[in-house]
């Protein structure tokens, strides 16, 4: 089954043609600055890389040009859009409603767009992707796949806040996670490994945005994001745990409106904020290593704060049996795995600094041969989540 997978954003949109009976990747693109200028990377096989700059004004532009690519003579995939059997929507919030991904009806969009005020910049461009699709593909089944369905095992004393708890029954704050597509697809295959019947897994999503999750026995129980992705560890540009009394301090002491504290804390912050050079924590390392004072606390601070979630998350599951690193830091950085597993030695966690410099695709075992836990760098895969379970739950 040929499974069309969309990750629509507010300007930009990833899609990926999976044949999801065979995990197959056929074809995979992005398309960058909808409605400011337009610009296409489409990518087939490991050489084929095609990148067309064009105005795209909307997400229908996009889409119809997307699947025009896939039909076109020079750049065919498939022989026409009719072979496309599914579609499989990336959306970031499904609340408390979506605890797997559902067959998209009206309902299903209803409660997407109930839930914008808590995915004010997601959820609406979802919503627009779902409904283009449905307009330009009458006869396809759509799937929509949630960021936090997984955590939606967490157990309450895990998600919630200790503020009162009307404001959960009432206003609906409390923890629910982001990443749970990757933090499940990471965990599985670890699980996989492990082939133990109660496991303990604790997955490090490093990317520019980045959580941890403690997974015991294939579910998700804790996970460092909370009401939205700003929560748990020091990213790209985002403050991660702070005290709360910053918020009120900082808007008096500079003047700050709500929108403009929560931009500074979302986008002004983070390694970017510490370092005063990149979000792209690349760059940030180059520069510690050429003697920059400020990348160097960075990157200490960033490995800091991971290393206080896995142990954490090791203690609350009283036991770790693998530790993975996924996402564009995890699987990349040696560094970062290896400072943020630096003298974890007496809690059984034993990095083999050799294993874990090579660099080769796919899943790696980077822990020593006496490790009681196993150390796993495993390659995230979101849209082949999104692919199966469009096609388990269309076939
Ligand atoms: P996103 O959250 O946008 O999907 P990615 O998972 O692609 O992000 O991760 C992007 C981050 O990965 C950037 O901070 C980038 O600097 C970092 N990264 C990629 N390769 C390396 C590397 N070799 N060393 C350190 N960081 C890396």
């Amino acid at each position: 089954m040929l499974v069309f997978v969309l990750n629509a954003g507010s300007s930009s949109l990833k899609y990926q043609l999976i044949n999801a009976k065979t995990s197959e990747l056929k074809a995979s693109g992005l398309v960058e600055r909808i409605g400011i200028d337009g610009i296409l990377k489409h990518e087939v096989g490991e050489n084929k890389k095609l990148t067309f700059e064009l105005p795209i004004p909307t997400h229908k532009e996009a889409i119809e040009l997307v699947l025009r690519i896939l039909t076109n003579d020079e750049t065919k995939v498939i022989n026409s859009i009719s072979e496309i059997e599914a579609i499989g929507h990336r959306v970031v919030h499904g609340g408390e409603y979506f605890k797997k991904s559902v067959l998209i009806d009206n309902e299903v969009i209803d409660k997407i767009e109930e839930l914008i005020p808590l995915a004010p910049l997601h959820n609406p461009a979802h919503v627009i992707g779902i409904k283009i699709c449905r307009e330009l593909m009458p006869n396809v089944p759509n799937v929509a796949t949630f960021d936090t369905a997984f955590h939606q095992t967490m157990p309450e004393e895990n998600f919630l806040y200790a503020v009162p708890y009307g404001d959960y029954t009432e206003h609906h704050l409390r923890k629910y996670g982001f990443h749970g597509t990757s933090h499940y697809y990471v965990s599985n295959e670890a699980n996989k490994l492990l082939n133990k019947k109660n496991s303990k897994v604790i997955v490090c999503h490093l990317g520019n945005g980045s959580s941890v999750c403690a997974v015991k026995d294939g579910k998700s129980i804790a996970t460092s994001m909370g009401l939205t992705p700003l929560e748990g560890l020091i990213m790209g540009t985002r403050c991660g745990d702070i005290d709360a009394g910053v918020i009120p301090y900082l808007m008096e002491k500079k003047g700050l409106d709500s929108h403009q504290i929560i931009n500074y804390l979302n986008k002004k912050s983070g390694i970017l904020g510490v370092s005063g050079i990149s979000s792209d924590l690349r760059e940030v390392i180059k520069a510690s290593n050429d003697g920059d004072k400020r990348s160097k606390i960075a990157i200490e601070m960033l490995c800091g704060r991971i290393k206080k979630y896995l142990c954490s998350y090791a203690g609350l599951m009283q036991g770790v049996d693998a530790i993975c690193f996924t996402a564009g830091i995890g699987e990349n950085s040696d560094l970062i795995r290896e400072k943020v597993c630096e003298g974890l030695d007496f809690m059984g966690i034993e990095i083999d600094i050799d294993k874990n410099k090579v660099r080769t695709p796919g899943i790696r075992e980077i822990h020593k041969e006496t490790s009681k836990t196993k150390i796993f760098v495993i390659p995230t895969n979101e849209e082949l989540v999104i692919a199966k379970d469009t096609y388990n739950l269309v076939k």
